[in-house]
């Protein structure tokens, strides 16, 4: 740590609306229809200058994760010294855990925390990815993670297509036997998983597991309602399903309890509580002997840390890229699949720098 403190001086919100189109209906997993890329990226700046930049799951809530920021974040992070990432996002965890250990004050502090290690590394002179762990990998592995089409014909469309631009995983959001089915006779050689978002009943699950192992599906994730649900994870297990599981969880403390009974656990670092929870969470896995799947569908700085923590952590050798087609990249130079693999920027910090011509058009808060 160097030594003059460098306080933080600006906290500032910004929310995108970037439409995409998936050659889909755009129902399925969100409650209304999705067909826009919602970030909620997070400019901070230090009394020395540097400036960092951090993202908070947005989707649907990211006005209101923006609220957060500004009600919650702000007033607790202004003035404070910014070189100590781990410790500070301890400070705000303390002071604003009676808002939930989970959700809206997560994403905030997740947000606030991605932009305090951009700074770190920048402060360095280093890639994030170099300052955390060294450098384990130039590339990582991206998997096309298809959006809900519902019928086996766009199914077999979106696999076949992702398959001839390099991928060799595919991972499915769909619930219908006919649909998985679809994806394999597609891609008879790929690796396939299915996302079920916590839409299928446990009787369901059971009734499909030997379909699911024919197919040979290598993760079912979070199969039913609640996503916590350890004892339907257990009675699948025993029926030989891997489970996937992680997305809506925050905090070390939030998995402790829950990896034991995954095969895959999947952080999400927009959401768990920024690097610092991930990097506890990582480690938690690798003791564990589990194995990771992190969670990335988005497309702001968050994707950019997503890509420093897999340079960092050998754990971290897949990559949830979301297989959309959108009208616009918020960073410059956005690192995008090639062959079913990405580049890890090495340049200091996350190496996401932003676009201003695309804030300037998409901004909406
Ligand atoms: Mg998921």
């Amino acid at each position: 740590m160097s030594i003059a403190p460098d306080p933080i001086t600006q906290i500032e919100p910004i929310v995108l609306r970037i439409p995409f189109d998936d050659g889909g209906k755009g129902h399925g997993i969100m409650p209304t229809r999705w067909n826009a890329l919602d970030i909620m990226m997070l400019r901070v700046e230090t009394a020395s200058g540097l400036v960092g930049w951090g993202e908070g799951f947005g989707y649907l809530c990211q006005h209101v994760t923006a609220r957060a920021v500004k009600d919650m974040i702000t007033p607790f992070a202004m003035g404070r010294d910014s070189r100590d990432p781990a410790q500070l996002n301890r400070d705000a965890q303390l002071a604003l855990h009676l808002f939930g250990r989970f959700g809206i004050t997560m994403f905030a502090i997740s947000a606030l925390d991605i932009a305090l290690w951009d700074i770190a590394a920048k402060r360095e002179g280093l890639s994030l990815g170099r300052l955390l762990g060294g450098r384990k990998r130039d590339t990582v592995q991206a998997y096309a993670s298809l959006v809900r089409y519902g019928t086996p014909e766009l199914v077999g469309h979106f696999t076949g297509k992702a398959i001839r631009q390099g991928y060799t995983s595919i991972k499915l959001h769909e619930v219908e036997e006919a649909c998985i089915a679809a994806a394999r006779s597609a891609a008879p050689d790929a690796d396939i998983t299915v996302d079920a978002n916590c839409q299928i009943s446990i009787d369901k699950a059971l009734a499909m597991a030997d379909f699911l192992k024919d197919q040979r599906i290598e993760w079912l994730e979070e199969p039913t309602f609640p996503p916590e649900g350890t004892h339907h994870w257990q009675a699948l297990a025993a029926r030989g399903i891997n489970i996937a599981a992680g997305e809506n969880v925050s905090t070390l403390e939030g998995f402790a309890t829950l990896i034991p009974s995954l095969t895959y656990v999947q952080p999400s670092v927009t959401k768990v509580g920024g690097v610092t929870e991930f990097l506890r969470v990582a480690d938690a896995i690798k003791a564990s002997g589990k194995r990771m799947a992190a969670h990335s569908p988005y497309f702001g700085p968050g994707y950019w840390a997503s890509l420093q923590l897999a340079a960092a952590l050998d754990n971290f050798n897949l990559f949830e890229y979301l297989y959309v087609d959108q009208e616009a990249w918020c960073g410059l130079n956005p690192p995008k699949p090639v062959n079913g693999f990405i580049a890890i920027p090495d340049t200091p910090g996350l190496g996401f720098e932003p676009d201003p011509s695309v804030v300037e058009q998409y901004r909406v808060g």
